[in-house]
């Protein structure tokens, strides 16, 4: 289960938001000003943070930055503050929610469960043709559990073509996409990207068997060589 880390100065919101969140299953550690949230923040980072703006030692704003400068995670500013430029200063300084003070604990959890789903999204997409494994996040790509060594323009070119699997690609669109340059320019480049890439996989054109297929006159296109 998560990690939550609370930031809140008065005891008794405090007490009652860790107690709640604990009793859903999550892992709840807490903090009572700025500063301490911010060394507890980076000495063992939590899944999501819940965060007062207003701290003793710190304005939460300020301190809304710093979180945000030295760790990536979901932020839910709970506050007594509504007025409408603290809110879009919040969502400027990097808060995912806002919440004006009293939340109902199921709807705090609702909105935790949100954010955290919501966080693993962005980093967890995979794109899986037979048994080539493409992590957008990391950009990491594997074949057959074996990290492939890519440049950063041929994890691109694989990307593209295993978010379209068995599709024929021109290959001016790859060029336009992982170059971002007009039609009519690409010359040898995407061929000799394809090139390398072929020989990671370690095939070869005329293998019966392989990922890359190239369509003369049409494109390229990645297969499940064993689909
Ligand atoms: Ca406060």
């Amino acid at each position: 289960m998560a990690d939550i880390l609370v930031i809140e100065d008065d005891q008794r919101i405090r007490e009652l938001v860790c107690r709640h969140l604990a009793s859903d299953g999550y892992g709840v550690t807490s903090e009572g000003t700025g500063l301490d949230g911010l060394r507890a923040l980076t000495a063992n980072p939590p899944d999501a943070l819940v965060l007062d703006l207003g701290l003793p030692d710190l304005d939460g704003l300020d301190l809304l930055k710093m979180v945000r400068s030295v760790v990536d995670l979901p932020v839910l500013v709970l506050t007594a503050r509504e007025d409408e430029a603290t809110i879009l200063a919040a969502f400027d300084g990097g808060a995912d929610d806002y919440v004006v003070k009293p939340i109902s604990g199921p709807q705090l959890s609702a909105r935790i469960s949100a954010l955290l789903r919501r966080g693993k999204a962005d980093n967890g997409d995979v794109l899986a043709v037979g048994g080539l494994e493409i992590r957008l996040g990391p950009r990491e790509a594997e074949l057959d559990g074996r990290l492939l060594e890519l440049t950063a323009k041929e994890f691109d070119v694989l990307a593209y073509l295993a978010a379209r699997p068995g599709q024929v690609v021109p290959k001016d669109d790859l060029h336009a996409a992982v170059w971002r340059a007009p039609a009519g320019t690409e010359g040898r480049t995407v061929d000799v990207h394809l090139s390398t890439i072929r020989k990671k996989l370690g095939e070869k054109p005329d293998d019966e068997r392989r990922y890359l297929h190239t369509v003369i006159g049409a494109g390229v296109r990645l297969v499940d060589p064993g689909a």
